[in-house]
């Protein structure tokens, strides 16, 4: 089997051949003035990435996961009241990390395939006149569902309220592939990872922190000692780390903001709004229906497809694996089974997001959906040629 075919799973994403070679490095002392020099430059460019001056960035070995932790245990205390919000896998993995850490978790059940709820936000929080709420937790782009929330709206709803809780968003499968606006938004810890927009290896979770969330952080009672974001910012104050760091992955990540900043973030974000919507359109061609509810909702990085009624979406996706070779996203939680979805992350261009449509469509067309064979690709195609331009308009400019 080829390992050359693209990925559709919605992370780890495919990995351009740049970056790859940019973590190819030979080992290296790091305490060494060669490294000491090396986090600075990244941590200055994951700022316009997270669209914040004032933040911190904190690099952490680990995943997107372990960025929750660090974003939890640096700024709450035991018992300490948060309010969230669950309308997928990964805003209920989150609330089950903070029901772990002796949180009290005051939830909002959602359906899946909604995002967060603003008004029901707004309401919690107003009801909550002693500011026993510490913090709100937000899912920006729901990885399950192919959901994209407003973050500013609740940061709206927060400020009705004058409520000075802390806000923490998951950008992890958003951040470097939508508009992200830490400052704007008002957020205080942003927790990402290397796998997704930034198309490198898993393993090192990219988070950004208000000078709110550090001040936090000096009274707040969670144990923490790894993720402790002082030991961190610390040590890079005198050019160093705490412990060992992955090397490969912040000479990757160095890249990768290289790539970024060239092709410039609004093209960034401008390319996946199309490519999402040629898949978008080659849905609505094959005659299924988005989990997300709304198109104000609908996720330009990962999109969720139910199967049709008596399909199970876990059989096409092992199907479209074991007999072409090509990875997609099963679904999760309460998506099991009844709906796919089609990552469209990271480095991807029109001709790999076809690839993936045609691959899906004959998947399909093998388990007798009542799917016709290349509508869903001429579709997408003509978006794409609707909305082309030149493939080397951005090298020259
Ligand atoms: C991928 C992802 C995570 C983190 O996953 P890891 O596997 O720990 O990197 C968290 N939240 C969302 C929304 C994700 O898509």
């Amino acid at each position: 089997m080829s390992d050359q075919n693209p990925v559709f799973i919605p992370g780890p994403t495919n990995m351009p051949d740049r970056l790859r070679r940019a973590m190819q490095v030979q080992t290296m002392d790091h305490r060494s003035p060669a490294f000491a020099a090396a986090p600075a430059p990244v941590r200055e460019g994951c700022k316009r990435v997270f669209g914040t001056e004032a933040g911190e960035i904190v690099l952490f070995p680990a995943s997107g996961t372990g960025g929750w932790e660090a974003a939890i245990t640096n700024t709450l205390s035991p018992g300490d009241r948060v309010l969230v919000a669950r309308y997928g896998m990964f805003s209920h993995r989150w609330i089950d990390m903070c029901q772990r850490h002796g949180l009290d978790v005051q939830i909002l059940d959602c359906a899946w395939g909604s995002g967060a709820p603003a008004e029901r936000f707004a309401e919690a929080l107003q009801a909550d006149r002693g500011h026993e709420i510490k913090a709100v937790l937000v899912t920006h782009n729901e990885t399950a569902t192919g959901v994209k929330s407003d973050i500013a709206a609740v940061r709206a709803a927060m400020d009705g309220a004058r409520h000075p809780a802390l806000l923490m968003v998951d950008c992890v499968s958003s951040l470097a592939s939508m508009p992200f606006e830490m400052d704007a938004w008002g957020v205080d810890v942003a927790v990402s990872g290397s796998q997704k927009g930034f198309m490198l290896a898993t393993g090192m979770a990219i988070v950004a922190v208000s000078t709110k969330a550090l001040a936090a952080a000096e009274t707040a009672r969670l144990p923490r000692t790894f993720f402790d974001f002082r030991d961190m910012l610390g040590a890079y104050a005198k050019g160093g780390f705490p412990y060992t760091p992955p090397l490969q992955l912040i000479f990757g990540l160095d890249e990768s903001l290289k790539m970024l900043f060239e092709e410039g973030l609004e093209q960034v974000y401008a390319r996946h709004a199309r490519l999402a919507e040629g898949v978008r359109r080659a849905v609505d061609a094959w005659g299924l229906k988005l989990v997300a509810e709304a198109p104000e909702l609908y996720s330009d990085t990962v999109s969720a497809i139910y199967v049709p009624e008596g399909k199970d979406s876990n059989a096409l996706v092992n199907h479209a694996f074991a007999t072409y070779g090509m990875s997609f996203g099963v679904g999760l939680g309460e998506m099991n089974g009844r709906a796919f979805r089609i990552g469209h992350l990271g480095s991807l261009t029109d001709a790999m997001v076809l690839s993936g449509l045609a691959t899906i469509e004959m998947a399909m067309a093998d388990l007798d959906y009542p799917v016709r064979l290349g509508s869903g690709v001429i579709a997408a195609q003509a978006h794409f040629r609707a909305t082309a331009r030149p493939a080397m308009a951005d090298k020259a400019a």
